[in-house]
């Protein structure tokens, strides 16, 4: 491993745009090696169900640590086809957080089921496991937990009334592959928290294809068993269905792209970890709130909070020092038009609402220079010394 490099963004660049990502920069150092896999495919005349995704699946299992791997067409898909294995139909609940992207959501509601909402937690943004634990009732199927940003939920408060219920626990890790738990590099992998993990192989998260993919990571051999029906129709043999299913499966050109990638996936969370330390040492002391330390957390993003209502202009400063910025998410799951018929509320989810106005993602991946993540800082420090910038620090991340 101590040859695989990550690849430094052209000088031009550092005192020129800085992007929110880099995708061609990532790719550089071996790109070679990504068009080998490709053509060994395209030679094989084998372009699903092939040897490039049960080998994906085998090295992704021991490299994360789960037991079973089953690679699926993208992380939404992965959603929706585990809670199908856990056989979650209409009308049952699944308890999830306001605060993610939509398709943690909208798999439930594809299905039928009821997207159960309960605030996240105000220092992590992810779902707070009391109140989660408090919306299990005689009709939750599942909890949903996201580990957002990278960074693993705490689970501890649910753990014990989803066994006490029989309810599952399932991650949307598709921001968190290699995260663990606890706080600790060493805690719990993701994928062996719960019963079981979904991930994405979008092109932008820390693993990606290039193109769609996903995966299920999963101790229970039965659940894997039934996914890997699942992404098949339902099929077994072929042509009978015991289940019915879809077409959610990995091809084999992204496999084979994975499979060049997923050896350096560790360097890569090195440099993460290395970039979001450096960002907030040089933002202590600013009036942003920044993201709690976590050792165990992947960085799939870096986001500030920015209070007082300044959150659109900060990025506005930012992007006219030519720097890129985003927001995760400007709207909570709740207050969506697509669920206005479960009745919310604005002001029912407070820690969500008020994350969706402060949140401001920065530019952060493994090509990013040090210089960049040091001018960034600088225009943040900048943002608060011009006229009228007067944010209180929020209380907290
Ligand atoms: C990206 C993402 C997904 C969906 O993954 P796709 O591969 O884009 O379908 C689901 N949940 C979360 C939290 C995500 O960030």
């Amino acid at each position: 491993m101590g040859a695989f490099t990550v690849a430094k963004m052209p000088a031009s660049t550092s005192k020129g745009e800085i992007p929110f990502q880099d995708l061609v920069a990532h790719h550089r150092p071996f790109q070679d090696e990504l068009a080998t896999a490709i053509a060994r495919v395209v030679q094989s005349g084998q372009y699903i169900n092939g040897p490039e995704g049960t080998a994906f699946e085998r090295e992704a299992a021991s490299t994360l640590g789960a037991l079973h791997a089953v690679a699926l067409s993208s992380g939404t898909d992965a959603l929706l086809a585990l809670l199908m294995a856990l056989d979650i139909r209409r009308g049952d609940e699944v308890v999830t957080t306001p605060f993610s992207f939509f398709a943690s959501a909208g798999a439930i509601a594809r299905l039928g089921a009821v997207p159960v909402f309960a605030d996240v937690d105000e220092q992590t943004l992810t779902l707070d496991d009391t109140r989660a634990a408090d919306r299990v009732g005689p009709r939750t199927k599942a909890v949903l937990t996201v580990h957002l940003f990278g960074r693993v939920a705490r689970t501890t408060m649910l753990e014990q009334v989803c066994a006490a219920a029989h309810v599952p626990i399932i991650e949307d890790a598709a921001q968190a592959v290699g995260a663990c738990g606890d706080s600790s590099r060493w805690g719990r992998h993701v994928g062996t928290i719960g019963r079981a993990a979904a991930l994405s192989f979008f092109p932008s998260k820390n693993l990606g294809a290039l193109g769609d993919g996903g995966m299920v990571l999963t101790g229970d051999g039965a659940l894997a068993e039934r996914l890997r029906l699942l992404r098949a129709q339902g099929a077994s043999p072929k042509y009978h269905h015991p289940l019915v299913g879809g077409n959610f499966r990995m091809d084999e050109i992204q496999a084979a792209a994975l499979r060049v990638k997923l050896p350096r996936l560790f360097l890569w969370t090195e440099r993460r970890r290395q970039l979001a330390a450096r960002y907030r040492a040089q933002l202590a002391g600013v009036p942003v709130g920044l993201p709690p330390e976590d050792a165990g957390c992947v960085w799939n993003q870096f986001v500030l909070r920015v209070g007082a209502g300044r959150r659109d202009a900060m990025a506005k400063h930012l992007a006219a020092a030519r720097i890129a910025t985003a927001v995760y998410y400007p709207e909570p799951l709740h207050l969506q038009p697509c669920f206005a018929g479960l009745g919310h509320k604005a002001g029912q989810f407070p820690n969500a609402e008020r994350a969706c106005a402060e949140v401001l993602a920065l530019p952060l991946y493994p090509e990013l220079g040090d210089d960049a993540v040091d001018r960034v800082c600088d225009e943040v420090r900048a943002f608060f010394a011009t006229a009228a910038a007067t944010a209180v620090n929020p209380a907290s991340w």
